[in-house]
């Protein structure tokens, strides 16, 4: 999905929200839209958020109030701090049809993956009372970068450890 896909169908799912709950259209909203389809990135973070929409002059209460109300109409969704990620990420809902995402939960950087048996084992299983149709998966741990970082960081700690101990 292209940026400008995302940012139309976002539109369209943020007017009928708007509309639904007898709400007003404001610009800032749109702008925000429209900054965030722009991340290359399939996901993203609050930082990442704040950096981007920086430029726009707006204050950090209305974008958070700007990123509930995308997740309440069904435009981003919110992965939460789980498996020790240091903060809540957004996708989009808009772009998530069979997603397979890799998260950094130390530097919360992201990338698209795909794997055909994953995909065939989710569409042929059988559901009980249940018919499938799409899927996001999320498959959390440390990219190179900070893998390499980590067991610096172990290799270091263990040589000061055998140094005091020969003192
Ligand atoms: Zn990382």
């Amino acid at each position: 999905m292209t940026s400008e896909e995302k940012y139309n169908r976002s539109l369209e799912l943020l007017n009928a929200y708007i509309l639904d709950n007898h709400m007003r259209h404001t610009a800032e909203r749109e702008m925000v839209l429209q900054v965030l389809t722009e991340v290359k990135t399939p996901t993203f973070t609050t930082k990442q958020v704040e950096n981007e929409v920086s430029k726009l002059h707006i204050s950090l209460p209305t974008l958070y109030n700007c990123l509930r109300l995308f997740v309440s109409a069904r435009i981003l969704y919110k992965i939460d701090r789980v498996s020790g990620m240091q903060q809540e990420h957004y996708g989009w809902h808009v772009d998530a049809k069979n997603s397979m995402i890799v998260v950094c939960t130390n530097c919360g950087r992201t990338a698209r993956f795909v794997d055909k048996a994953i995909h065939n084992t989710i569409y042929n299983r059988k559901y009980a009372n249940f018919v499938p149709a799409h899927y996001a998966m999320f498959v959390y741990g440390q990219c190179r970068a900070c893998r390499r970082l980590i067991v610096k960081r172990l290799q270091e700690a263990a040589k000061n450890r055998s140094r005091s101990s020969i003192e």
